[in-house]
C-alpha cells in the first residue's frame, strides 16, 4: 500500500507479529521515502454467516456492533481490551464453526453471555438483563441462580 503520509508507493515491513490469538498479523511499516512509520493489520476475509434477527429479518454479521455491545456491558469493569478482543475472536470462531449460512441472533447472544460470564459477572448480569429482557423477576432470579451454580471457584479478590 501507499504511504499514508506522502503516498510513496513503497514501504518496508520492519516488524510483523501475530495478534488476536493468531487470527491477525500486525505489521509495522516504514516508508522508504519519508521514513514515517505506521501499522497495518491483516486478517483473512472469511464469509461470516448472516444473523437472523428476532423479527425474522437477516443482517450481515457486524463485528463492530458486537464489540460495542460487549464494551457497553463491561463499562468501568476491570477487564482489558485484550480480553475483549479474545472474547470477540472466540465468538467469531464459533460462528464460522457452525458452517451455517445463517444463524439466529439469539445464538450469538448466548455466546456473548458465555464469554462475559467468564470475564466478569457484573458485565454478564448487565448484558443478560438487557439482552434477554427477562419477562419477570423470577426468570431473572433463575438465571442468577444458574450462574452461581456454574461459578466453580469462588473469587475472593472480587470482594475487596
Ligand atoms: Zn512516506
Amino acid at each position: 500500500m501507499h504511504c499514508p503520509f506522502c503516498a510513496h508507493p513503497e514501504t518496508k515491513v520492519i516488524d510483523s507479529r501475530l495478534v488476536a490469538d493468531g487470527e491477525q498479523i500486525r505489521r509495522r511499516r516504514e516508508c522508504t521515502s519519508c521514513g514515517e512509520r505506521y501499522t497495518t493489520f491483516e486478517t483473512a476475509e472469511l464469509v461470516m454467516p448472516k444473523v437472523i434477527k428476532q423479527d425474522g429479518t437477516r443482517e450481515p454479521f457486524n463485528e463492530e456492533k458486537l464489540r460495542l455491545g460487549i464494551q457497553r456491558a463491561l463499562e468501568k469493569r476491570p477487564v482489558s481490551v485484550e480480553s475483549i478482543e479474545a472474547a470477540l475472536t472466540h465468538i467469531k470462531q464459533k460462528l464460522r464453526a457452525t458452517g451455517e449460512r445463517e444463524v439466529p441472533s439469539r445464538m450469538v447472544g448466548e455466546w456473548v453471555m458465555e464469554e462475559l460470564r467468564s470475564l466478569d459477572e457484573v458485565a454478564f448480569v448487565r448484558f443478560a438483563s438487557v439482552y434477554r429482557s427477562f419477562k419477570d423477576l423470577d426468570e431473572f432470579r433463575a438465571e442468577i441462580e444458574r450462574m452461581s451454580v456454574q461459578a466453580s471457584v469462588p473469587d475472593e479478590e472480587s470482594s475487596q
